[in-house]
């Protein structure tokens, strides 16, 4: 595909793409030239017409142009985006993944430099989101490649995420290649876990938890009762049990995502175990345990994003503060505490000053004894700050 289009940036507002950050936001921009469609390459120069970078122009999205490359040889083609996926995955070969397990995240949007990307690979099919108009116009390609690279038996598109419509994109979901199951079986650190491809939450599973969650089976003190909030498919309370848990009670307010849970237990031969699965808010139902006086050894805080941009970091600090004051309230001395936030508005600064919030007004002593992110399968480009999303702590309460 052809070049079809330049965007000259204002004077001045060049300064972040030659620290290589890999976004051109539309107030920028000073003018356009040629006639380029969505998705369509371009390329971006300075005041004086300098050239900068090349990238994927998306007229409707304030993010106007997401950039494929800096070096101004390089062709943006099937063998570039072949190139990049390889890379992508060439990475997590050498980092021996798969010695761990079969759920890993192949490509990590831009931090892989592949804008607009996600995919995520369970057992021998692949999950693939499209999330840009640059990746829109390019999904067969980088689908072939993927094929070829992976020999994966499948692709499962889930494009059916809100992102798309700031990038004027319909929804879409479907097989893109091959045969996809609609459930799949993997496995995590010995652990078994049914995902389903087609209908799950993201992709399916929560691959980016998986080493906070060996963690935590690691830490888990001798016999403990367990709390597991937004347990979605149970993941973290499988890995509970499997590191002594006396009992776990997790809750989900996705009535789909606790049937699967209960099978997650099942094939890990915990099915006896003492485990209750409630369907509720967990906003409430934390109340309900304080009234009743009900007190855990551990408990896990992992909520969706609650802040998707920093604009509502304000409104999701409430929401942070209010679960873990109360869950920092519901411990037993010695109690641990596994909170998280995954929302790319929340700074780990601000999650760590919001948790210290927390305990200050629940009256309790507690200390970090563990940082946690993202699993290195999300890797954050040193340039692209915003790559890094997920945050957690691990605290103790005296
Ligand atoms: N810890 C999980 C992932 C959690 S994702 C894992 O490791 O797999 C967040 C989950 O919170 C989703 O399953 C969603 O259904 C659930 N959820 C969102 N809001 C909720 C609420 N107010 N109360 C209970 N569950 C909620």
């Amino acid at each position: 595909m052809a070049i079809t289009g330049q965007v000259k940036l204002q004077q001045g507002r060049e300064k972040s793409l030659l620290r290589r950050h890999p976004w051109v936001f539309s107030g920028a921009i000073d003018s356009e030239v040629g006639n380029p469609k969505p998705g369509e390459t371009v390329d971006v120069v300075d005041s004086k017409g300098k050239w900068l970078a090349r990238g994927a122009y998306s007229p409707l999205s304030k993010i106007r142009v997401r950039i494929w490359t800096w070096n101004q040889d390089e062709k943006v083609d099937e063998n570039f985006l072949e190139e990049r996926v390889r890379l992508a995955i060439g990475m997590r070969k050498a980092l021996k993944i798969s010695d761990e397990t079969n759920a890993i995240r192949l490509i990590h949007g831009e931090s892989d430099r592949l804008p607009g990307f996600i995919v995520d690979q369970y057992n021998d099919a692949l999950v693939m989101q499209v999330l840009s108009a640059g990746a829109e116009i390019w999904r067969e390609v980088v689908a072939d490649s993927l094929m070829k690279v992976t020999g994966a038996k499948g692709i499962f598109e889930r494009s059916d995420v809100d992102v798309r419509t700031l990038e004027g994109l319909e929804p879409r979901t479907g097989i893109l290649r091959g045969e996809v199951p609609e459930k799949i079986v993997i496995e995590e650190n010995q652990l078994q876990f049914f995902v389903n491809l087609q209908n799950g939450q993201k992709t399916g599973f929560y691959v980016d938890q998986r080493r906070n969650r060996q963690m935590l089976r690691e830490l888990m003190p001798e016999a403990a009762d367990v709390l597991n909030c937004f347990c979605y498919t149970g993941a973290f309370s499988v890995y509970a049990l499997a590191g002594g848990a006396s009992s776990v009670i997790s809750i989900d307010s996705s009535k789909d995502a606790l049937t699967i849970a209960e099978e997650n237990l099942g094939i890990n031969g915990f099915g006896e175990a003492n485990a209750e699965w409630m369907e509720a808010d967990v906003f409430k139902q934390l109340r309900k345990f304080r009234d009743s006086r009900q007190t855990f050894d551990v408990i896990i805080l992992d909520p969706p994003k609650f802040a998707p941009t920093s604009a509502l970091a304000q409104r999701a600090s409430r929401g942070y503060k209010d679960i873990n004051l109360l869950a920092l309230k519901l411990l037993r001395p010695g109690g641990l505490l596994f909170t998280y936030s995954c929302s790319g508005g929340i700074s780990a600064d601000l999650f760590q000053k919001i948790v210290a919030g927390a305990a200050l007004d629940a009256g309790v002593h507690a200390k970090i004894i563990n940082k946690m992110v993202q699993g290195e399968d999300h890797p954050v480009s040193l340039d692209f700050p915003e790559g890094m999303y997920l945050k957690g702590l691990v605290c103790r309460v005296d």
